[in-house]
């Protein structure tokens, strides 16, 4: 379909498969540069409980994770979730071994920082990666509330202590972050969703709706364009105009049902018939436009008569056969596009004067019409 040339002009976002690639290989470079770390900080923590049980079980679970995206790219978005989720219960594993393990109220709150509080950030973070919103939301206050119940059970003894006012604040500071976070993403999945929605209005203004082509605006548009990058470059440029031929006989017989329907088949028909470049769309009523840019008369003429053919094999039933005439113009000096639809309007009229169902191109006779 001619439509999508407008969107090849602005660069294409990138895919998501491409994205999905670049996250896969992404996590696979940093579990291999991860290995060291985790070997070097492991042996030199490994007398902490707090480390070492957390450690042993990261390895477990990462290896053969990794081992899966390695094998199976399109297990991608389950072994990114099922890490996140893993990641969480591990933290609040590593969470509740650092305060138990403190004899002492004010070693245990100490103990979380920094690691354990930066690594919490990092749970929620991952969390909103790899789930929507309000499910890692939900995720991220499941862990608060279970990282708090802890606390509370180690600060109990001394509900009103230095300790506990710092957990508390701790946990506070986690909450509003979680606030925030929330707010981020649903803003950014708001700007996605009202980006998404512009595009589609923006495709819908160029697209006809019966038949799905370009509609009037986008061929006008298109045609400025050609105009200019012809004038430029010096390349050829042509146009083809084609109507229905008896196309109110159709409707008046038939129904304007069966003529939607003939406009649906014409635009079906000539659709593949034209190359990447060209732009064929529907000019208005049961007129229809091809824009073929670097194409001199000759090839704009052949392309108008494979289109001719193509429609004359179109049957309706009820309704017959169809068939259009066409008109070809080529660009000249000075020409405006609209000197060039017109110029080919004319030629157009020249087809259906002398019996319809035929291309009639400028330059191949050559006294300029109109
Ligand atoms: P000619 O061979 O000279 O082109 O004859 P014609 O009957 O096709 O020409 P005319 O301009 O007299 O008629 C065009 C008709 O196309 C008039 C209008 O009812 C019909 N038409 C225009 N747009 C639509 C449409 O969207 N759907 C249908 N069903 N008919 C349409
Ligand atoms: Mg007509
Ligand atoms: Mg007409």
């Amino acid at each position: 379909m001619s439509a999508p040339a407008r969107e090849r002009r602005r660069p294409t976002p990138v895919a998501l498969s491409d994205r999905e690639a670049l996250r896969r290989a992404i996590y696979l470079v940093s579990l291999l540069l991860a290995i060291p770390i985790f070997v070097g900080v492991g042996r030199i923590e490994w007398d902490d409980p707090a480390t070492r049980y957390p450690y042993l079980a990261i390895v477990a679970w990462l290896l053969p994770a990794g081992a899966t995206l390695w094998a199976r790219p399109g297990s991608l978005r389950a072994v990114e979730r099922g890490t996140a989720l893993f990641m969480a219960g591990t933290w609040i594993a590593r969470t509740g071994v650092a305060m138990f393990t403190q004899p002492v109220a004010m070693d245990a709150v100490d103990a979380l920082a920094p690691s354990i509080t930066l690594g919490t950030v990092m749970v929620m973070l991952l969390l909103h990666f790899t789930f929507p919103t309000r499910h890692a939301t939900f995720a991220i206050l499941a862990f608060l509330a279970v990282t708090s119940s802890l606390g509370a059970l180690r600060f109990a003894p001394e509900p009103a202590g230095l300790a506990s006012v710092e957990f508390v604040r701790h946990q506070f500071f986690l909450l509003v972050l979680t606030g925030f976070l929330y707010v981020l993403s649903t803003e950014q999945q708001a700007r996605a969703r009202a980006e998404a929605e512009r595009e589609r209005l923006r495709a819908e203004a160029y697209r006809d709706a019966l038949t799905g082509l370009p509609n009037r605006r986008y061929l006008d548009e298109t045609l400025e364009t050609a105009v200019a990058d012809a004038r430029r470059t010096g390349e050829p440029l042509s146009v083809v105009v084609f109507d229905l031929d008896r196309f109110k006989r159709l409707n008046d017989t038939y129904g304007h049902d069966v003529g939607d329907a003939a406009l649906v088949r014409v635009a079906t028909a000539v659709r593949p018939l034209v190359r990447e470049r060209d732009v064929v769309g529907r000019f208005g009523g049961e007129e229809f436009l091809i824009v073929v840019p670097h194409a001199d008369h000759t090839v704009a003429a052949t392309v108008a008569e494979r289109c001719r053919e193509a429609i004359a094999r179109v049957q309706l039933d009820p309704g017959g056969p169809v068939t259009a005439s066409f008109g070809v113009a080529s660009l000249r000096d000075g020409d405006e596009g609209s000197d060039l639809v017109r110029r080919a309007d004319a030629r157009l009229y020249r087809a259906k004067r002398a019996g319809r169902n035929r291309v009639d191109a400028e330059a191949l006779d050559d006294p300029t019409p109109a």
